[in-house]
């Protein structure tokens, strides 16, 4: 293994693939995967404050404002089992999101090493996402016509119920999706300046998507 901590961002629309290939980049590099929407969805279910808070910009395709993001996230990241890399996925959104992050991980002498994009045509977005059931305890996810569960409606990994969110519906994706072009393309813009964005087309299979991260990780940081 190269120099530690991996310190990787996944970026990319609702519906690029994000948190699949999260799962499968955090299980081989060792490093916690760390999904906003995952918490935030956490949160809500678990009533705290900042669920209560977050609630209305979610559902209706919103940011949740940085503040608050930010600070979940900074709190994540200095569990312990981060100590050595995190993958972050869906975060950061927005560009004060971006610095925010720097600035945490300069304070611990790290540096973000890799922004992994994925690149998706946003008509296959919607789609995808009318699509998507979502794992209810682990937030894995399964499409029906590319990788279906083994037992309709469960979760393969945990047994977990199956659901559809509420927010992948297309007039909420829609919206998704315009959030994306205004806040997050200047994230990817940022990283692509300093020279640390890889951009993957995202329409492949998952294998093949899943091997051409693993090909530009290797080649950027061993
Ligand atoms: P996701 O599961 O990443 O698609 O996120 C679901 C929803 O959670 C988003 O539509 C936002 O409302 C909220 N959210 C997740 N991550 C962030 C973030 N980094 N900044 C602001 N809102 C976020």
């Amino acid at each position: 293994m190269g120099d530690r901590p991996l310190d990787l961002v996944l970026l990319g629309p609702v519906g690029a693939g994000k948190g699949t290939q999260a799962r499968r980049i955090a299980e081989k590099y060792h490093v916690p995967h760390v999904a906003s929407g995952d918490l935030l969805r956490m949160h809500r279910a678990q009533k705290t404050e900042l669920g209560q808070a977050a609630v209305s910009y979610m559902d209706r395709g919103a940011l949740v404002p940085d503040d608050l993001v930010i600070s979940m996230i900074v709190d994540r990241m200095r569990q312990p089992d981060a100590n050595h890399g995190v993958l972050l996925d869906g975060f950061p959104r927005t560009l004060a999101q971006a610095r925010a992050l720097d600035d945490e991980l300069a304070e611990e002498g790290r540096t973000l090493k890799l922004a992994l994009y994925l690149e998706v045509p946003f008509d296959i977005l919607v789609e995808r996402a009318a699509n998507r059931w979502t794992c209810r305890t682990c937030s894995t996810t399964y499409d029906y016509r590319v990788n279906p569960p083994r037992k309709a409606g469960i979760c393969d990994i945990d047994g977990g119920e199956l659901y559809q969110r509420e927010d992948d519906r297309s007039d909420v994706v829609s919206e998704r999706i315009k959030v994306y072009l205004k806040d997050t393309v200047p994230v990817v813009e940022y990283y692509r300046e300093r020279g640390i964005l890889r951009t993957i087309d995202g329409t492949r299979d998952i294998d093949g998507v899943a091997g051409e991260i693993e090909r530009q990780l290797e080649a950027a940081v061993w």
